[in-house]
C-alpha cells in the first residue's frame, strides 16, 4: 500500500490533473491511497467567503461562492463526459451545503464557520478528480473522509482522535481495498462527533496522508509538488537554492519547526513511528528522483536557510525593575497557552523578555492587553525571521548584512536572527 498526496498546485488546471491521472495510470498495481488538495487557490477563495459571511455581507458571501462554484463546473463539464451527470449532482450538493448556511445569520465563533466553509475546498475537487479518473479507466472509490477522520471540536486546528479513526480505517478503507486499487479522499478535514466538520490547520493534507500512511501501515508516503524535490531554501527568494536528495526526519521536523513551507510540521511524526519514509516528487516531471526522508543519519547538508515573514516582537518589561523570575515567566507561558499560540523566539533578561510570534493582529493585541497586567509591554511589528541550519559564519553575514536587527540566538547548529526587511 502507498499513500501519495497531491496538493492543490498539481489539480488547479486541466493540464496538471492530466499529469495526475498520468501518475497514476504508471502504478497500475498498486493499492494507493491517494489525498487531494482544494484546486489551486480555492482554500484562500472560501476563506474570503468565510469572513464576508462573518462580517454579515450575505450577499458578497454569496457572490464569491458563485464564483467558486463557477470555477468547479466548468472544471468538471471540461473533464467530464460519461461521468458528469452524477459528478454533478455529487458537487451540487456540497454546494447546497455551503449556501444553506451562507443564508443564515453568524451565532457562533468565526472559527466554527471557517471550517464548516472552507471544508467544501477539497470535497469538491476530490469529486472532480474521482470522477474523472474513472472516466480515465482508472477505477476508484470516492471517501468522504469526514465519516474517517473523528476530531475534537478546536475548529481550525483540531486534533484527531487516533483510536476512532484508526477503528474506521480498519472497518470502511481496509474493506474497499479488497474491492479497489485506489481510493481518493480529502486532507485536511475531518468531523466531530456531531458531525461538524472540523480542519487541521492551513496546509494539513499532508498530516492527514500520513495519519492514513501509518494506519495503514503503508510502505511509503509521496508528495508530489511542482518542485524537485526539497531545496535548501525558498528558490523564489534564494534563486540558487540547493536541491537535496536525502533528508533525515528529525532535519524535517527542525525545518518546518523554523518556519520552511516544505511539509506540514505535524507529517513527520506519524511517519517516524512507523519508520514509513516520505518521498517529495515532482508531478510535472515524475522520472525525476524526488527527495526521500526517512531515519538514516545524513551528513554533509548545505546551510538550510528558512525566512518567516510578518513577525512581531513583544517586550515585556518587569514594572519595578525586580528579575523576571519563573513567576512571570509561568504567567507569560500560561497566556500563550490560552491563547493558543507559539512563540518563534523567547529571550530573556534581568528584567525583561523578548517574545518574537507570527504577526496574527488579534492574537497580539490579546497577548499585549492581558500581558500587560504584570508588565510594561511593547510591539514592534514587520519584522523577518531568518533562520539558518548548518550554518556557516559568511553566509550568516552575507544574508544579514545592512539589516537592523532586532534579535538574535544561536546554537552550534541553527542560527536565528530577527531583523527589519530591508535594509
Ligand atoms: N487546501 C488546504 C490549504 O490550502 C490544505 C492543503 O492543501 O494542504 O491549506
Ligand atoms: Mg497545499
Amino acid at each position: 500500500m502507498k499513500v501519495f498526496k497531491f496538493g492543490g498546485a498539481s489539480v488547479q488546471n486541466i493540464e496538471r490533473i492530466q499529469l495526475v491521472a498520468d501518475i497514476l495510470r504508471s502504478y497500475p498495481d498498486e493499492k494507493i491511497l491517494v489525498v487531494i488538495s482544494a484546486m489551486g487557490k480555492t482554500t484562500n477563495a472560501l476563506e474570503k467567503v468565510t469572513d464576508a459571511f462573518f462580517n454579515q455581507q450575505k450577499e458578497e458571501a454569496l457572490l464569491l461562492f458563485e464564483a467558486v462554484k463557477k470555477s468547479h463546473l466548468t472544471t468538471a463539464k471540461y473533464l467530464l463526459v460519461t461521468h458528469y451527470n452524477a459528478a454533478l449532482e455529487q458537487l451540487a450538493n456540497f454546494f447546497t451545503e455551503v449556501e444553506w448556511l451562507l443564508h443564515d445569520n453568524p451565532v457562533r465563533d468565526y472559527d466554527y464557520y471557517y471550517d464548516q466553509i472552507v471544508c467544501a475546498g477539497e470535497l469538491l475537487s476530490t469529486a472532480i478528480m474521482s470522477a474523472y479518473f474513472n472516466e480515465m479507466g482508472i477505477a476508484n472509490e470516492w471517501i468522504d473522509v469526514r465519516d474517517i477522520v473523528r476530531t475534537d471540536n478546536n475548529f481550525r486546528d483540531a486534533n484527531i482522535d487516533w483510536a476512532f479513526t484508526q477503528q474506521k480505517i480498519n472497518s470502511d478503507i481496509l474493506s474497499l481495498f479488497e474491492d479497489t486499487n485506489i481510493v481518493v479522499t480529502q486532507g485536511f478535514i475531518g468531523a466531530t462527533d456531531e458531525n461538524e466538520s472540523t480542519t487541521l490547520g492551513r496546509e494539513g493534507s499532508d498530516y492527514t496522508a500520513a495519519v492514513f500512511a501509518n494506519m495503514l501501515d503503508a510502505e511509503s508516503q509521496t508528495i508530489w509538488k511542482d518542485v524537485e524535490g526539497v531545496m535548501n531554501a525558498d528558490p523564489k527568494a534564494f534563486p540558487d537554492a540547493q536541491f537535496i536528495g536525502t533528508l533525515n526526519y528529525n532535519e524535517v521536523i527542525e525545518m518546518a519547526y523554523y518556519g520552511a513551507q516544505v511539509i506540514h510540521p505535524k507529517t513527520i511524526k506519524p511517519l517516524q513511528n512507523k519508520g514509513i519514509p516520505l518521498q517529495v516528487k515532482c508531478f510535472l516531471d515524475k522520472t525525476l528522483p524526488g527527495t526521500v526522508i526517512n531515519n538514516k543519519a545524513v551528513k554533509n547538508l548545505p546551510p538550510i536557510i528558512v525566512l518567516k515573514q510578518q513577525q512581531a516582537l513583544i517586550h515585556l518589561h518587569s514594572r519595578d525593575f525586580s528579575f523576571v523570575g519563573e513567576q512571570p515567566m509561568s504567567d507569560l507561558y500560561e497566556l500563550l497557552a490560552s491563547l493558543k499560540v507559539k512563540p518563534n523566539l523567547v529571550q530573556t533578561g534581568a528584567v525583561s523578555i523578548q517574545v518574537c510570534l507570527d504577526d496574527r493582529s488579534d492574537k497580539i493585541e490579546k497577548l499585549a492587553l492581558a500581558a500587560s497586567d504584570f508588565f510594561e509591554v511593547q510591539v514592534e511589528k514587520g519584522l523577518t525571521l531568518l533562520t539558518i541550519r548548518h550554518y556557516n559564519d559568511a553566509l550568516l553575514e552575507k544574508l544579514i548584512a545592512g539589516h537592523a536587527v532586532a534579535l538574535r540566538q544561536q546554537s552550534p547548529e541553527t542560527v536565528q536572527v530577527l531583523m527589519q526587511p530591508n535594509p
